[in-house]
């Protein structure tokens, strides 16, 4: 089974946002075996939004539309829909006595412009919004089903979880599909594919694919079968089998970071670490951070280091359980510098790595590498 996603708003065809209410869709959909045929974004333009809507409404069985849902001029969904399946919009007097108790309880007063909101396509029902004002609409055209959807994605993510995935369920008889991926820290590309490649080449399903960055590599299952659990299981397998190789490199799973990661052991554990950074712009203590802002230690930087040092010298002589996170690197020769991380005080440590490139890649590139010397020493 088929389906189209029209991602709708003028930001979206400007530079300043990029449409991930698509992609994340696609990924649900794909979960329980449709495919998505064509998506597009369209600015707030009402002629080409209806004309679009149109055309998938007469070739394809599901069509999906986020965004232009809201009060203003601007928000032409409602009356996209309506044009494109010839159906008059009709005010519904219950959605405007939810949203009129709905402003109420915000402690704010309804503008007129929101009645807009509790108009629907005639035959067209509401998908309630407790996130947000604006409900959804699906509404059953001759052999498609239309879902419309708020844009912001914390409104739309729910909504779907909890309003369409119901209708989707059991649509199709077509393979589902599941997506598991692995993170893995401190393994060059080529030893980590050396290692693992011998377990998944002659594998057909589930797919594997390795994705590199300065972050980390993803090591991405993509398997198919007639049921979720059925690919779930499939995926679990293979999984095992990398675990069992090269499990210690693998530092967690799906969207996590490494940071956070840390920032949490650190945390559990109350550890009092201080990070000397004289190599990589403090970027390993900035990404901890991001994390847990509240994490307990010194970033080293602004102060000399020299004061640092005694500074910290005199606090690991004072209370032992502190750690020192020293990073040091050696000049650029053709483009290589060789960077040292060394832990003292409560637990002692030493690496050293020598990293080409670019030097804002070779930062990012230490910085990991710190972090994963904590996260095993930790
Ligand atoms: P509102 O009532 O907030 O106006 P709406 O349904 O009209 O809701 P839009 O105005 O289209 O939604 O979008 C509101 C915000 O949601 C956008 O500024 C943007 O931040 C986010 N957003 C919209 N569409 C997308 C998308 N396709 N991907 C990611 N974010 C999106
Ligand atoms: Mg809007």
């Amino acid at each position: 089974m088929q389906a189209d996603i029209l991602a709708t708003g003028s930001e979206l065809v400007s530079p300043d946002r990029t449409d991930t209410n698509s992609l994340w869709i696609t990924e649900q959909l794909n979960r329980v075996g449709i495919q998505v045929r064509r998506k597009l974004c369209i600015g707030d333009d009402l002629a080409l939004v209806s004309q679009e809507l149109a055309r998938s409404l007469e070739s394809v069985p599901l069509v999906f539309i986020t965004g232009g849902l809201g009060p203003t001029e601007d928000d032409v969904t409602r009356s996209a829909i309506a044009t494109a399946s010839s159906r008059p919009l009709q005010h519904h007097q219950a959605l405007e006595d939810d949203l009129r108790a709905k402003f109420l309880r915000f402690g704010r007063t309804m503008a007129e412009n929101n009645v807009r909101q509790c108009m629907l396509p005639e035959g067209a029902t509401a998908l309630a919004n407790p996130r947000g004002t604006a409900p959804g609409i699906h509404l059953v055209q001759e052999k498609s089903q239309l879902f419309a959807l708020p844009g912001p994605p914390r409104e739309m993510q729910p909504m779907f979880t909890e309003l369409v995935m119901p209708h989707l369920a059991g649509l199709s008889n077509a393979p589902k599909m599941s997506r598991r991926i692995l993170r893995v820290i401190g393994l060059g590309e080529s030893t980590l594919d050396e290692r693992i490649s011998p377990l998944y080449k002659d594998c057909q399903n589930p797919e594997v694919g390795l994705l590199f960055s300065h972050l980390d590599i993803e090591i991405r299952l993509t398997s198919t079968g007639q049921t979720e659990e059925e690919c779930n299981q499939l995926n679990e397998s293979l999984a095992l089998k990398f675990y069992a190789e090269v499990g210690s490199q693998i530092y967690g799973e799906g969207d996590t970071s490494l940071a956070e990661i840390v920032a949490k052991q650190l945390a559990k554990k109350e550890f009092r670490l201080f990070i000397l950074d004289l190599a990589c712009s403090g970027l390993a203590a900035q990404r901890l951070l991001e994390c847990d802002a509240t994490l307990q230690g010194s970033w080293a930087g602004s102060q000399s280091p020299d004061w640092l040092e005694k500074q910290l010298e005199a606090w690991l002589a004072a209370d032992p359980s502190h750690c020192l996170l020293r990073i040091e690197a050696s000049p650029a020769e053709n483009e290589v510098r060789r960077f040292q991380f060394q832990l003292t005080g409560a637990i002692q440590q030493e690496l050293v790595t020598a990293l080409p490139g670019d030097r804002s890649i070779q930062d990012s590139r230490a910085a990991q590498c710190a972090l994963d010397m904590l996260r095993k020493a930790v």
